[in-house]
């Protein structure tokens, strides 16, 4: 059977693991997030994660993960084996099934990761809106992609296409106002936390936002990240979102302890940065009103106004 999209959206936005290292999010960090697994194993998607490959197949029985020219077959029956780029990887650490899904021991996670020449990476072109950016730029990040659908309003929507929806078209807005915009994906493909924080970091942008939306609060929220003050950039960021998205207030990520896998990205890679929880998958009016092309239109007018106001250094809250 294969690992059901809600479950993988439970494990992606519940379980907190940091992978993005490096610049703060904040003018007084704290030491970096800890790696705090709460499980004994990685699940395929957490292990395509941590080596920012994409998982191409999936099951309780067998997984296949690509990126690059590299190739990661781990399979549990007849007898547990894990082969990377056709070499017999032998380490301490159980191939099992939770749940329907396949997870690897630590130990074995590790080995794997040695294995992989180091140089394995995203060989798809990054997407910018722009040719030639400016300062200040701004990155929108929609979540998931790919095979990682997110959360799913069922026969409505997946996650992954409402975000890539609005923030093409925040995107867009953004544009007309001057704003140059870089997104982490314009397409439905799969990039890993590390690869996307990478990349931002990279870039350096004022700010970035992260689009998501939820399996349980309806109504939607903002967050911006856990280490942050609320007199901090990010604060201001996160609250002129909420306001002009009709949330009442902005919250630090891991209150509530949700997106906290996701809250990772924000937590480092810009001096502002904010994560927008956009409504639950399983509310019917959040369901109905993200479906809706003028539902995704508001939601999009709102984060560019929202943007735009922070850049202007409207702090009029
Ligand atoms: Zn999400």
């Amino acid at each position: 059977m294969h690992y059901s999209r809600i479950s993988v959206c439970l494990v992606w936005c519940l379980i907190g693991v940091s992978l993005v290292g490096g610049m703060a999010g904040c003018e007084d960090p704290v030491a970096d997030l800890p790696a705090t697994p709460t499980s004994t194993g990685m699940t395929m998607i957490q292990l395509a994660n941590l080596l920012s490959m994409t998982l191409s197949e999936s099951d309780a029985n067998r997984a296949v993960l690509v990126g690059g020219a590299n190739r990661v077959v781990i399979r549990r029956t007849p007898l547990p084996r894990v082969f990377v780029n056709g070499q017999r990887v032998v380490a301490a650490g159980a191939i099992s099934d939770r749940n329907g899904m396949l997870t690897v021991g630590f130990a074995l996670s590790d080995a794997i990761r040695e294995t992989l020449p180091k140089e394995s990476a995203m060989t798809d072109p990054w997407v910018s809106i722009s040719d030639k950016p400016t300062q200040p730029l701004v990155v929108l990040d929609p979540a998931h992609g790919g095979v990682d659908a997110g959360s799913v309003a069922p026969g409505l929507w997946m996650e992954k296409q409402v975000t890539l929806a609005i923030a093409m078209e925040a995107a867009k807005l953004l544009r007309t106002k001057q704003v140059d915009v870089l997104l982490t994906r314009n397409g439905d493909v799969y990039r890993s936390i590390n690869t996307r924080g990478e990349w931002i970091r990279a870039r350096q942008p004022a700010l970035v936002v992260t689009l998501h939306t939820n399996m349980g609060t309806a109504g939607g929220a903002v967050y911006y990240p856990r280490r942050c003050d609320d007199d901090s950039p990010s604060y201001f960021l996160a609250a002129n979102l909420a306001k002009r998205l009709g949330h009442t207030s902005a919250a630090r990520v891991n209150d509530p302890a949700q997106h906290t896998y996701h809250g990772t990205l924000i937590e480092k890679v810009s001096p502002a940065a904010a994560l927008i929880d956009l409504g639950s998958s399983r509310d019917e009016a959040d369901a109905t009103r993200l479906g809706s092309s003028q539902g995704k239109l508001a939601a999009a007018k709102a984060i560019t106004d929202a943007i735009a106001a922070y850049l202007a250094a409207d702090d009029n809250l």
